[in-house]
């Protein structure tokens, strides 16, 4: 009889600290991450893959990110073939269902932006890389707002109990995420002028 109640005292102390879990979010580059700490606060851990000094379309791809994208609740990438190069082979390693697209785990932040120049044809053999439009959106505020607002729908798809918090976030800070968003954005250009 003992036995069998210890694994119930067990299961009854391990159920809180459950709901109290951090989310374990990836994002794609510094840009997501940073929108991604912004909304999930202390509620989510954020590890990001490409470094500030990188091209977002050619990240790279070091075999310890197939691990990371394996053990993430939420993938925050920009999409519209930004990634395109380097992250796909990555997440078929990673086998992760929670990134599928269309999941709430996979947070493609272009899904709610219009894309600006979407080209009529397109020759790769000359260099286009966007045959669905400009993926470099980060560079208007506006857009970091609906890149925010699609990873606090995806936050509180998955952990439910903080959803306030995430929304209270995301409702009540605008000004915040566009202070923390032009302050990684000229972190990243300082970074980028360094490197060069
Ligand atoms: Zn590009």
């Amino acid at each position: 009889m003992k036995m069998k109640t210890i694994p119930l005292i067990l299961l009854a102390t391990a159920l809180p600290l459950c709901s109290y879990a951090k989310l374990n979010v990836v994002a794609t580059t510094a840009e997501y991450g940073a929108i991604a700490r912004e909304i999930g606060g202390d509620h989510v851990t954020i590890t990001t893959l490409g470094k500030p000094t990188e091209d977002p379309h050619f990240v790279d791809a070091k075999p310890s990110f197939i691990m990371k994208l394996n053990r993430a609740d939420v993938l925050v990438e920009g999409g519209a073939e930004l990634e395109m190069g380097w992250l796909p082979p990555l997440l078929e390693g990673g086998r992760n269902p929670k990134l599928d697209t269309g999941k709430p785990g996979r947070v493609q932040c272009a899904a709610g932006v219009r894309l600006l120049e979407v080209p009529a044809t397109l020759d790769r053999s000359r260099g286009d890389e966007h045959a669905a439009g400009n993926p470099h959106f980060m560079t208007d505020p506006v857009n970091g707002q609906i890149a925010a607002k699609e990873v606090c729908d995806s936050f509180c798809q998955i952990d439910s109990q903080s959803a306030d918090y995430y929304r209270a976030i995301s409702r009540g800070s605008p000004g915040r995420l566009t202070r923390s968003w032009s302050n990684g954005r000229s972190a990243w250009l300082h970074s980028t002028a360094s490197a060069s």
